[in-house]
């Protein structure tokens, strides 16, 4: 059942260093969970092999106490995936692993290749076998192919031909590799657990394995963690550091920290600024749940109107959800929402959420508001219109599929059939950032990417993915 919203990517874990490496990583994932649903795996390594398991599902499904105890080892490296590139299949779940000259090596992405589909070509023509579809297994070829002497030069190699927005955990049989790309776009913290060292994706995995937050990952590092220590390698060119914004909008945990910030600090400071830009007097504040709620705790405070939980979710309605042949209107909202009468009845609602994509799922809530009493219904979206798609690790439709791309805000607002509908500005979204908000990719809503495409790229961009002809615009 599709809920109208921007897909996660995927998340991350590491761990090096710890006798119960795959059980961390099992609770790891699970606290990453949010960020992908199709698949989930873990490889572990005992010093002298590495051994892998992965499979379609939920941590949960995916692993039980036998699968884990199959791999043994004090360091392991897991994934949770949402499909950005490649099909929902299980050869395309990771950790992938493979034994090369470099002997054996395996890998978890997140992010998206801009450049995958060249190089997969060259790599075919030059007689690789492909086992997925997916831009990850591109790195893990130029790092076979590579006549680098060593390991570590190997990865720089085969790091250094890719474009786009790719955190990594690798790992050998003894050492672990953490790689974020020069722009930085997806998160990848490191942290320490006794002796252990953890990287991932968000903080809040580190919580609840009792980690403690060191420091990012910095844009454009590489880590290499071995017996004896960390040792941190930059061989990228400097590059414009551009990390994805909607991880603070939308993707992460509020309870993370992300790109060195609190995600509950800079949703709840969006929605203050929304409520300085967008006022509008009313009798409540309602969020939509679960996303909303951060940007509507700080709009209700600015505004001094009381915040309401006037929608209550479901929260045991899984992906699988089959929506039945029924006469019921909006069936796939009601599933997974529902009003209180008691607190929208007579009322003039504001409506707090995080986004609009193409517009149906918001309309169908609105009916659902008026539907239980409310007298007036104002939408107010916590980031601004989005108006292009991401090439860089986010599922998103079809330029000609946002709402925003294609309808004035009065359109909008007369599509949603709400009394008014309000966006938080640019200049808002990045000051609720902080001061590095140069530092921040914006491109779903300016349409200008900040990765330069090699020619026949961006052709491949406008064709085969999201855009039309003449939509890219390089910065
Ligand atoms: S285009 Fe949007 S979703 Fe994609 S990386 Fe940039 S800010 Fe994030």
């Amino acid at each position: 059942m599709s809920f109208d919203k921007f897909k996660d990517e995927c998340g991350v874990f590491g761990i090096f260093g710890h006798p119960e490496a795959a059980n961390m990583t099992y609770l790891g994932l699970y606290a990453l969970q949010h960020r992908g649903q199709e698949s989930a795996g873990i490889a572990a390594s005992d010093g002298q092999v590495i051994r892998l398991s992965r499979n379609m599902g939920y941590v949960a499904d995916v692993f039980d106490a036998e699968t884990l105890a199959g791999l043994p080892g004090s360091m392991a490296i897991g994934h949770v995936r949402y499909s950005t590139a490649g099909q929902s299949s299980v050869a395309n779940a990771q950790p992938f692993l493979i034994d090369c000259a470099h002997g054996q090596m395996s890998i978890c992405h997140n992010g998206n290749l801009v450049n995958a589909t060249e190089l997969r070509d060259a790599l075919v023509r030059q007689g690789s076998i492909f086992q997925s579809s997916t831009d990850t297994e591109v790195i893990l070829h130029l790092y076979a192919r590579s006549r680098a002497a060593t390991v570590e030069e190997a990865v720089v190699d085969a790091v250094s031909q890719v474009q786009g927005a790719f955190s990594l955990a690798m790992m050998t049989r003894d050492r672990m590799i953490a790689v974020r790309d020069p722009h930085g776009f997806r998160p990848l913290a490191l942290g320490r657990l006794g002796d252990a060292y953890v990287v991932c994706s968000e903080t809040c995995a580190m919580d609840l394995i009792g980690a403690s937050y060191v420091r990012d990952i910095e844009p454009g590092e590489i880590l290499i963690i071995t017996e004896g220590g960390v040792r941190s390698v930059k061989p990228f060119a400097p590059a414009h550091v551009s990390q994805c914004v909607f991880e603070h909008v939308y993707f992460s945990r509020p309870d993370s920290y992300v790109f060195g910030r609190s995600v509950n600090e800079v949703r709840t400071n969006l929605g203050r600024i929304l409520a300085r830009e967008q006022y509008v007097p009313a009798d409540v504040v309602v969020p939509v749940p679960d996303s909303g709620v951060c940007a509507a705790m700080g709009y209700a405070d600015e505004a001094r109107i009381p915040l309401r939980m006037g929608l209550i979710r479901n929260h045991y309605v899984g992906r699988t959800f089959i929506q039945p042949q029924s006469a019921i209107r909006h069936f796939g909202v009601k599933v997974k929402l529902n009003p209180v009468k008691s607190i929208l009845d007579g009322k003039r609602v504001i409506l707090v959420d995080d986004s609009i994509v193409r517009g149906t799922t918001s309309r169908k809530i609105v009916k659902m508001v008026r539907a239980a009493g409310a007298t007036e219904v104002h939408v107010r979206i916590s980031c601004p219109p989005t108006i292009s798609p991401c090439f860089y690790g986010v599922d998103t439709p079809r330029r000609s599929e946002l709402i925003a791309a294609t309808h004035t805000l009065e359109e909008i607002t007369t599509y949603l059939d709400a009394d008014s509908v309000g966006y938080l500005s640019l200049d808002g979204l990045l000051s609720a950032v902080g001061s590095e908000r140069e530092s921040y990719c914006t491109s779903c809503y300016t349409g200008h990417y900040p990765v330069s495409f090699p020619h026949d790229e961006a052709t491949y961009l406008q064709l085969a993915l999201k855009l039309d002809k003449g939509e890219v615009v390089v910065k």
